[in-house]
């Protein structure tokens, strides 16, 4: 479903992302690695195109996101085919977890008010969260949060989630039971990109694994052997900083 060719991103005269291709393919975990700056979020945003890239092609569900008279259509639809959960869980506090899942349902996707509450009903309780449906955010714990906001993208029925680095804002007690949540969404087969640092997870969950250094892909390959042994410097430096 997704497609990434010599992607080449500036952000005014700094060079971000030079010329990375790469693919997801459906049913997949890509999981991205690097260090702090090397442009993680920076391809996740590409890839839903809240970024415009400067050069190469990106083709997502079919929709090449990079063509210059991308209609505004060709945007919705791919935008609705893409779920994505940020570090900052990003709930409406003044409504309830229910309407927080049901309120973009309705409004983008013009589902009814019952089969939107039934698919949030559906999703919250595959997240673990039916009893906390009537809770607004501030009575619930950063994890909770997180698994709400992951209940929320789910409600959309998206064929795509990026996740970017959805458990570094919590409490280390609170990183299970995201990330639990995250591999009961892989084994269901949900197709994602997943930025992390959770190298365990990485190592376990995803398929393929993607180091990014310096805006360039330095190692690329099945997670579990990449991870295991890396075969660059900068990589296994990484790691053993990660440790
Ligand atoms: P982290 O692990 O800290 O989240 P990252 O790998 O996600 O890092 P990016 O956020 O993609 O890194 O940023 C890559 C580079 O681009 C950084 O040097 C950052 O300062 C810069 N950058 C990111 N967003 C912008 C922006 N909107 N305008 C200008 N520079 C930006
Ligand atoms: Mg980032």
């Amino acid at each position: 479903p997704v497609l990434f060719e010599h992607v080449e991103k500036y952000y005014g005269p700094l060079h971000v992302l030079k010329g990375i291709s790469g693919h997801v393919d459906r049913a997949e975990v890509l999981a991205v690695i690097g260090s702090s700056g090397c442009g993680k979020s920076t391809l996740l945003r590409c890839l839903n195109r809240l970024e415009t890239i400067n050069q190469g092609r990106i083709v997502v569900t079919g929709i090449e996101l990079s063509q210059p008279a991308l209609t505004r259509k060709q945007l919705r639809d791919v935008r609705s085919q893409i779920g994505m959960v940020f570090q900052q869980f990003n709930l409406f506090p003044h409504l309830s977890v229910l309407d927080n899942l049901t309120l973009a349902p309705q409004q983008v996707l013009n589902r009814s008010k019952q089969e939107s509450q039934e698919r949030a009903r559906f999703y919250l309780e595959q997240v673990g969260l039916a009893e906390k449906i009537d809770a607004y955010p501030d009575q619930l714990s950063g994890g909770q949060k997180q698994r709400v906001a992951i209940a929320r993208s789910l409600c959309m029925e998206p064929q795509i989630m990026l996740f970017d680095e959805p458990t570094s804002a919590l409490d280390p007690e609170l990183v299970g039971e995201v990330l639990e949540v995250m591999q009961q969404l892989a084994d269901k087969g949900m197709t994602m990109v997943v930025v992390t640092h959770e190298i365990q997870f990485a190592r376990d969950v995803a398929n393929r694994v993607l180091f990014l250094d310096q805006g360039l892909i330095v190692e690329e390959g099945p997670a579990r052997e990449v991870l295991t042994n890396p075969q660059s410097d900068r990589l296994h430096t990484f790691l053993r900083r990660m440790r």
